[in-house]
């Protein structure tokens, strides 16, 4: 248990790998309920789309080979097809019928003319030349053909995944259950919100750091009391928790501490993958499996919590889940110089913008100390000085890990 620290990319290959050796099930789910979930299986198309030829524009529709006569003697108007109506009517050489936008193209008909290019002139439409025979035509098929892969197992489900399924007719998905997680602080210090402080006590603030983390990641917690700092309380409390949940994510009691209890107990109940990873702030960070749960025990400072969280806990939920289409790392330009002096993966804060021109930069928060929650909340990105640097020019390309306002635009 007194091995140095692992590298953080070792660190994270096992979340993934143990992740995603304990999957959660497969939940058919109703549209309205998947969004930020992951699909399961590949979608094919159960119908094309669009299923039927319809109208790009409001206008007239006519036979393109009759759109020479069109601009010059005009054509009868032989009635009307609207969107949403069964297009009874076929069209005849020499007609047209006026057409709304996404009605089915008439029987007969392959052109649509706007009408801002069609005058009316009693009970025939002259057309303004200039439109190509085909022209304002949706062809059946062209956006998804029928049988087709349109989503693949592993895609998050946003807006638009989901506006495309309810287009294919369906009300329901395969998703990736959502791992449930207990949360537990821990620690004698800490207090309720509400709850006088006495002098070397504090407030609970992890929990409500984790949990808003959490949700970000569309699971939902219950609040467990927080852990106090005694071995077997502990272990009662996370004995009970493992029977129940998928995983269990905690804070504090992992690093050297004479009450940093939890390596030890992990040791003890269940069996220990990794603890202490290469990086700052986060080096304690313990993971394991207790019962069938897996434990994921981040160190107890907030920046911290938001470091291991954001790189190692969203991967493991994501494996467990198999999301396969996580962002890629952004990068950008540090906007002032930053110095490292040790060979560890380092998370600052700081404000990420985009210039005029298209660059991404990061401005470096000066706070760098782990318990300074003002600057991670004055900030809107951590960004990680990776491991051999020391001296980080102005300029330099460094990764970008965004939270907060800055996704919600
Ligand atoms: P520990 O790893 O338990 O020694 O905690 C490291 C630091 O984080 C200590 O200053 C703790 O008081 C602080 N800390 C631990 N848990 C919390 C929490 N839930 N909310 C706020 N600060 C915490
Ligand atoms: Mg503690």
């Amino acid at each position: 248990m007194s091995d140095g620290p692992i590298p953080f990319l070792q660190a994270l290959q096992t979340m993934q790998r143990i992740g995603a050796a304990q999957r959660t099930a497969s939940v058919p789910t109703p549209l309205r309920q998947a969004r930020g979930g992951v699909l399961l299986a590949d979608l094919f198309a159960p119908m094309a789309l669009p299923s039927f030829d319809n109208s790009a524009m409001d206008g007239f529709a006519l036979r393109g080979e009759d759109l020479a006569r069109a601009c010059v003697e005009g054509l009868l108007l032989a009635g009307e097809v609207f969107a949403g109506r069964a297009a009874a009517l076929g069209l005849s050489p020499g007609t047209c019928l006026r057409i709304t936008t996404g009605a089915a193209l008439p029987a007969g008909a392959d052109t649509v003319v706007i009408k801002e290019n069609a005058t009316l002139v009693g009970d025939r439409v002259r057309f303004a030349p200039g439109t190509a025979p085909g022209s304002n035509v949706r062809h059946a098929g062209e956006d998804v053909l029928l049988g087709s892969r349109v989503l693949q197992a592993g895609t998050t489900l946003g807006s638009a995944a989901l506006g495309l399924a309810a287009a294919l007719g369906l009300d329901a998905l395969p998703v990736a259950k959502r791992p449930s997680v207990a949360v537990f602080t821990s620690g004698d210090e800490l207090r309720p919100a509400g709850a006088p402080l006495q002098r070397g006590e504090i407030y609970d603030s992890n929990r409500v750091l984790l949990q808003s983390m959490l949700a970000e990641e569309g699971i939902d917690t219950l609040a467990w009391p927080p852990l106090p700092d005694h071995a077997d309380r502990m272990a009662a409390a996370l004995h009970d928790a493992a029977q129940a949940y998928d995983v269990i994510v905690t804070c504090g009691g992992v690093s050297a501490g004479e009450k940093d209890l939890l390596p030890g107990l992990l040791m003890r109940h269940g069996a220990v993958h990794f603890w202490k990873v290469a990086m700052r702030p986060g080096m304690p960070v313990l993971f394991g499996t207790w019962g069938r749960a897996l434990l994921l025990g981040l160190p107890g400072n907030p920046v911290s919590v938001m470091a291991t969280f954001r790189r190692l806990a969203v991967p493991l939920l994501d494996a467990m889940q198999g999301r396969l289409d996580r962002a890629p790392p952004l990068r950008a330009r540090l906007l002032a110089p930053v110095r490292k002096t040790h060979a560890r993966l380092e998370f600052r804060r700081g404000t990420l913008s985009c210039s005029a021109d298209g660059v991404l930069g990061v401005d470096p928060h000066p706070a760098t100390g782990s318990h300074q929650q003002r600057s991670a909340a004055e900030s809107n990105a951590l960004f990680v000085l990776h491991e051999e640097g020391r001296d980080f020019e102005p300029g330099s390309l460094v990764e970008v890990e965004p939270y907060g306002a800055i996704l919600r635009r």
